[in-house]
């Protein structure tokens, strides 16, 4: 069945390291002598326990997470954390900034204000979001609990080139997108979250990697399960946590490693990017969504002159073996996103099928 896998783009929902699902579909019924599969466990379980702690023992390891920081295995998606972060966070001081880049930014953004007073420190939307602001372009406030950002804006194909220097203000980010793509200096911040269906694992995982002293501050009427103490006094495991997700983490790392790691990775998405910027710059027809100096390496926007050759090719890209290449409605065009597990063949192919396109067309 593998050989008749498609170039799958999807932004997420997204596709996964093809050594990762074969060693899942061998040990899918009977995980490792057990008996069951890993789906059926007890999550209180040693065979389980195990799996847990060498997940969360491979993650600290591919990110290189100091001591002083847990790495939480939470549910309710990238999306819970806009809830979670400011409720936990804001009572500091009761403001904190925002850095609106894109569409789950803004939604944070607008969250956030549920709790307390909210700084817009910038914006891209003048220019629908097709760039990322400077560091001089930031407004801080020293006052603030926390500075928010989302390190790779998924929908609009613009990512941060940098970590904004926010003093001693903690740094929250949203690495939904990109975690895992490339080293990152833990220290510099104070929390790291990350929807796992993007770089990591199925939907149904939420990664949280939280300086400790940050917890045990949150608003009064904090829900119990969006309580980040909770769930670092319990390891994740309050309740039931996503088993069969993290599980996949496991595996997913497991494959990465032999990629030689985030470092690995680092050029490995990069080269893969290059190719198609390079390819759509060198075109007649095709232009990049997203601005120089803030393209993503994780997720590439692009369009041709009109929306008639648009649909034209993502018609004719379904045709040639890819799939879910349509861009989001907020941009229009195409978009390619190309994760980790996205194979460098995969990508050649694209360029192949842009370069014919540019031709006939
Ligand atoms: C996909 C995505 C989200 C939303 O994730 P959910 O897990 O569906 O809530 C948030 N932020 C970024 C950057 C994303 O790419």
């Amino acid at each position: 069945m593998a050989d008749k896998r498609v170039y799958n783009f999807s932004a997420g929902p997204s596709m996964l390291p093809l050594e990762a699902l074969e060693r899942a579909g061998k040990e899918i019924a009977n995980y490792q002598g057990s008996g069951m599969s890993v789906m059926e466990m007890s999550h209180r379980s040693k065979v389980f326990q195990k799996i847990f702690d060498d997940t969360q023992a491979k993650l600290r390891k591919a990110l290189n997470v100091p001591e002083g920081y847990k790495v939480l295995f939470l549910q309710g998606g990238a999306s819970g954390q806009f809830s979670m972060v400011p409720l936990n966070l804001i009572g500091k001081t009761g403001k904190a900034d925002y850095a609106v880049t894109g569409n789950f930014a803004n939604i944070a953004f607008k969250e956030a204000k549920k709790y307390g007073q909210i700084s817009l420190a910038a914006s891209s939307e003048d220019r629908n979001h097709t760039y990322i602001p400077t560091q001089s372009q930031l407004k801080l406030d020293p006052e603030a609990s926390y500075f928010y950002y989302c390190a790779n804006n998924t929908i609009f194909g613009t990512e941060w080139q940098y970590i904004p220097d926010t003093g001693s203000v903690p740094l929250v980010c949203d690495m939904s997108s990109d975690i895992l793509s490339r080293p990152v200096d833990v220290s510099r911040y104070g929390i790291i979250f990350a929807g796992a269906q993007k770089n990591m694992a199925p939907a149904g995982l939420t990664v949280v990697i939280i300086k400790e002293d940050l917890a045990g501050h949150e608003l009064a009427y904090t829900p119990l399960m969006m309580n980040y103490k909770t769930m670092i006094d319990k390891d994740s495991m309050y309740n039931t946590p996503p088993c069969w997700c993290i599980y996949m983490l496991g595996l997913v790392l497991d494959w990465l490693e032999g990629q030689g790691g985030v470092a690995g990775m680092e050029k490995i998405k990069h080269q893969k990017a290059q190719m198609l910027y390079d390819a759509i710059d060198a075109s007649r027809l095709f232009t990049c969504a997203a601005e120089a100096g803030s393209r993503s390496d994780m997720n590439v926007t692009f369009r041709t002159p009109s929306e008639e050759l648009d649909a034209k090719f993502v018609k004719e890209s379904v045709e040639a073996g890819f799939t879910n290449l349509k861009g989001h409605r907020l941009v229009g065009g195409m978009r390619a996103s190309i994760y980790n597990a996205m194979p460098m063949e995969g990508v050649e192919k694209l360029v192949d099928f842009i370069k014919k396109f540019d031709k006939e067309n």
